[in-house]
């Protein structure tokens, strides 16, 4: 398609799990949404929307559009509180500038979206559609997953938990023992889809970003 990488075959919403995420921030900064304490409750927060090959392998940094904050004023609200970053500093952006984790998103994954997504309003917009759509926040609450600085979880079943409720598997990625994401995938009408579907030498790549141990926590936000 644009800058000679073919149509992108699904996406990936990609959710961050502050509790876990902001134990690896060591200064306090106040950009940053963990130091803010903002999310204390703990639910997950947005990291971004990726176009993604079948194959384990994804496009990136498709057109020259560069992130312009003015298109998105009507949506800041959403976007600060569902999708803060939690780390401190600029983002770099595709053509090495620094920009904020917005700008990143939108200039490495959400240019590739084409032709689903065309702008970057759509971009914003529609991430926040689906966010609030696939509420896995709600979904693990209700299966008595919450929040907890001493409870374990079998892996299995907060996978089950979003089987159940969206009818396709998701992707959890761990540190140490924590859950750090949950990729949820969608097909390009953004009806769901399960997310690991590599085939041949990709396998690898992809069961070794989602190995999780078998029992995993979802610590809350300890402000420092
Ligand atoms: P990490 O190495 O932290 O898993 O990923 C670093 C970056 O690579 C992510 O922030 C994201 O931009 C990109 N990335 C990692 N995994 C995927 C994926 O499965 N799909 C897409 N589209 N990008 C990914
Ligand atoms: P990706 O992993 O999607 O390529 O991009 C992550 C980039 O955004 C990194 O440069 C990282 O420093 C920056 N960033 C800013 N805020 C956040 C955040 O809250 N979470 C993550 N994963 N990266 C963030």
């Amino acid at each position: 398609v644009m800058n000679g990488q073919r149509e992108f075959d699904y996406f990936a919403l990609a959710l961050q799990w502050p509790g876990t995420f902001c134990r690896r921030t060591r200064h306090c900064c106040s950009s940053n949404a963990c130091c803010r304490g903002l999310n204390a409750p703990t639910e997950f927060t947005i990291h971004g929307l990726w176009p993604d090959y079948n194959d384990g392998t994804w496009p990136a940094c498709c057109t020259r559009s560069n992130f312009d904050e003015k298109e998105i004023s009507t949506l800041l609200d959403g976007l600060e509180k569902y999708w803060p970053s939690l780390s401190c500093g600029s983002s770099s952006n595709c053509h090495g500038g620094k920009g904020s984790f917005w700008a990143h998103e939108w200039e490495k994954h959400g240019t590739c979206s084409f032709p689903v997504i065309r702008d970057e309003y759509s971009y914003f917009l529609t991430v926040l559609n689906v966010y609030f759509k696939y509420n896995v926040t709600q979904v693990l609450n209700e299966a008595g997953y919450l929040p907890s600085n001493t409870e374990k979880y079998p892996l299995g079943g907060i996978v089950s938990a979003i089987e159940n409720a969206f009818h396709a598997t998701p992707l959890l990625v761990c540190s140490k023992g924590s859950v750090q994401e949950l990729h949820l995938c969608f097909y390009k009408d953004f009806k769901p889809r399960d997310c690991a579907v590599g085939s041949g030498i990709h396998n690898d790549m992809i069961s070794s970003k989602s190995s999780c141990p078998p029992y995993v926590s979802l610590p809350t936000y300890v402000s420092r």
